[in-house]
């Protein structure tokens, strides 16, 4: 795979110009969504990005680790999660529960030292986040905490479950229940230093939810949080390709892959792509997608396997060899087309290439 530092710099300029004067807070979580997390940390910062989100400790502590000074913040955590490697590094703890908030501070104490913390509320979606019957404990105890010094409060925030559909109403029913939640932890003695609210979908569509700070991921790396609104300018990072392992002949007649699933209409020439399902070549792809090889697309044929699959070059004219590339998706190939032929959202089908497949870096002030 190759990942186009440039495209990131680019994507995090277009999320800036979105963000109505607010800070950028780049998620890097799932080895940035697959991109690789540090270099993308680094070419987001460079672009202007003010912070860094992850999902937990290990994951910021990894960035700290590769020397990034940003400030880093991670939100989703059991309760024995390892909060006194975060408060050595420096690393802000969103918690979501009274037991989370006293784990955080019994590493804090343990090691007489104070923890950054934020709140993550729930407004709705029922997930991460600190829910309404807990709030009001949260607060109390972040109260007394805050006056030891135990506690930096830094930030309330919570995230959306409709913002991709940026007509839903319940958008504005999430945004009124968090405009509350500050309100209720101003009223405990509690001033957040800042509050955010906007992932992707809702940086680009929704700017008067943009608040003090934005937490982008999906649009960073190139990928339109909401498709059929278009692209927004946005470049994809990430190319998925592989060289050809083999160019042969195959007489009509004969079948191709596992369980003869396609047989050759005619005589033909096919490219051996190495590549599977073990490194992220989804197996109900079979037969139904097209790579990019010798300037066109290319007709996938067969059943997907652990290790390979087979294109129809037709009568080759282009002259495929081996070693050429094929991108599977990309700039070309939209991950897109995957997402639709899988019936899920390119958000997954990023995350997916794993195992056996290298990263290899263009771009960016390396
Ligand atoms: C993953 C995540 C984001 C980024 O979401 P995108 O849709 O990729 O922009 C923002 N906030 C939270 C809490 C998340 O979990």
């Amino acid at each position: 795979m190759v990942v186009d530092l440039d495209a990131i710099a680019h994507n995090v300029r277009i999320l800036r110009e979105h963000a109505s004067g607010a800070a950028v807070m780049a998620v890097v979580k799932a080895d940035g969504y697959n991109h690789g997390a540090v270099e993308v940390a680094r070419a987001a910062l460079a672009a202007g990005a003010a912070e860094l989100a992850v999902t937990t400790v290990a994951e910021a502590v990894q960035l700290r680790t590769a020397g990034i000074t940003a400030p880093i913040l991670c939100w989703l955590n059991n309760s024995d999660a390892n909060f006194t490697a975060a408060v050595a590094a420096d690393i802000e703890i969103g918690i979501c529960s009274p037991a989370h908030l006293r784990a955080v501070a019994a590493a804090a104490r343990g090691m007489g030292r104070t923890a950054t913390v934020s709140v993550k509320v729930d407004t709705g979606l029922n997930r991460n986040g600190v829910s309404q019957a807990e709030y009001p404990q949260v607060l109390t105890a972040l109260r007394t905490l805050v006056d030891e010094q135990v506690v930096r409060f830094r930030a309330i925030f919570s995230h959306l479950a409709h913002a991709d559909e940026p007509e839903h109403r319940n958008t504005d029913v999430q945004h009124a229940r968090f405009l509350t939640a500050i309100a209720v932890a101003k009223e405990h003695g509690l001033e957040p230093e800042l509050v955010h609210l906007a992932n992707s979908a809702a940086t680009l569509t929704r700017p008067d939810l943009a608040f003090d700070l934005v937490r982008p991921g999906i649009a960073m790396y190139g990928l339109s949080p909401i498709p059929d609104l278009g692209d927004f300018g946005l470049r994809p990072a990430m190319t998925f390709q592989a060289r050809v392992a083999l160019v042969k002949q195959v007489e009509a007649g004969e079948g191709v892959s596992y369980g003869h699933q396609w047989i050759a209409p005619h005589d033909t020439t096919v490219a051996l792509i190495p590549a599977g399902y073990a490194d992220g070549v989804f197996r109900p792809l079979s037969g139904r997608f097209d790579v990019w090889l010798g300037g066109a697309r290319r007709r996938s044929v067969g059943r997907v396997c652990m290790d390979q699959f087979v294109v129809d070059l037709g009568d080759n004219a282009a002259g495929v060899r081996e070693g050429d590339i094929a991108v599977l998706f990309g700039a070309e190939l939209h991950a897109q087309e995957w997402a639709d032929l899988l019936g899920t959202i390119h958000y997954e089908v990023v995350t997916s290439p794993r195992g056996r497949v290298a990263r290899r870096f263009v771009g960016g002030a390396r």
